[in-house]
């Protein structure tokens, strides 16, 4: 594979996660924390209308705006559809990217620690993920693969499909010196590896590790008004990546009622009770755990 050359790093593109906003506006004022001898490092805000009304977006959710359909498609004109062209012609095109490699980073209100969202299977990506976490042993390793060209986050905007750092809990709108300072040093890692690979010097890493992957979006319940009947239950609140087994509760009624997990295979759980989600009502989303392998 050739040599990394050129490194975005993005933050703010969901406009009220403000960890990534800061960084950027630190690293703009002290470019050498992010610079290596053998690539360039650039840095982008990526949704700053978004960022400054300090809204997670204007009209539509600037990170599902980059497959390469929608970037095409003219007829798609709100604020993030255009700002996603804009990036596009920053990074892009898409199509053939002037910049190699993408990391972005972003907070959930969900209590997921330091979590490293990862879209292919790209032995180089996978790598990245491996090294990362065995300098943070904390960090969960989350897999969604998908082409990347159909791909819709701002990751895939690079010639490698890219890095998402995503770390909580911290509510929207407000900085956390606890995840400024980890997203840096995981960010640090990241730069750290792409040195190492392209002068031939990365360590011996695992063969195999655990992963997560998304499986069905949960709904929270609700009227037929739209209105919401019910909350994340307490004992679920703030156990992302724990096994939810059948009749463990899911949901508490207002009126104080449990509403229990009626699958039969064990899940686990992520993004529960986002705030960024309850717009389309959704209380958590149910994963699955497996393994992935650096194949060499
Ligand atoms: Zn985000």
């Amino acid at each position: 594979m050739a040599k990394i050359k050129q490194v975005a790093i993005t933050g703010g593109t969901h406009g009220n996660e403000l960890t990534g906003v800061h960084l950027l506006k630190h690293w703009r004022s002290d470019p050498t924390e992010v610079a290596r001898s053998s690539f360039k490092t650039e840095l982008h805000l990526a949704n700053p209308k978004a960022n400054a009304c300090n809204r997670r977006y204007v009209d539509q959710d600037l990170n599902r705006q980059f497959n390469v359909e929608d970037l095409n498609n003219h007829e798609l004109c709100g604020y993030e559809h255009n700002r996603a062209k804009s990036l596009n012609s920053l990074l892009g095109p898409k199509e053939d990217p002037r910049v190699d490699f993408i990391i972005d980073l972003h907070t959930t209100t969900a209590n997921m620690g330091m979590s490293l969202i990862f879209n292919t299977d790209d032995p180089f990506v996978v790598g990245m993920a491996f090294y990362v976490q065995q300098k943070m042993p904390h960090a969960t390793l989350f897999f969604d693969p998908i082409e990347r060209m159909k791909d819709s986050f701002l990751t895939s905007m690079g010639r490698h499909n890219g890095f998402l750092i995503e770390a909580g809990a911290v509510p929207q709108g407000l900085l956390r010196a606890d995840i400024y300072l980890e997203t840096k040093e995981a960010v640090e890692h990241c730069l750290d590896y792409i040195e190492a690979f392209n002068t031939g010097t990365v360590p011996e890493l695992p063969e195999t590790r655990e992963v997560y992957q998304f499986g069905d979006k949960v709904k929270l319940p609700e009227n037929e008004q739209g209105e919401l009947t019910a909350m994340v239950h307490p004992k679920l609140q703030d156990q992302d990546y724990q096994p939810i087994k059948t009749g463990d509760p899911l949901f508490l009624t207002l009126a104080g009622e449990t509403l229990p997990y009626e699958g039969e295979e064990t899940v686990y759980g992520a993004f529960i009770n986002e705030a960024a989600y309850y717009d389309a009502h959704v209380g958590l989303s149910f994963m699955t755990k497996t393994q992935i392998s650096l194949k060499r």
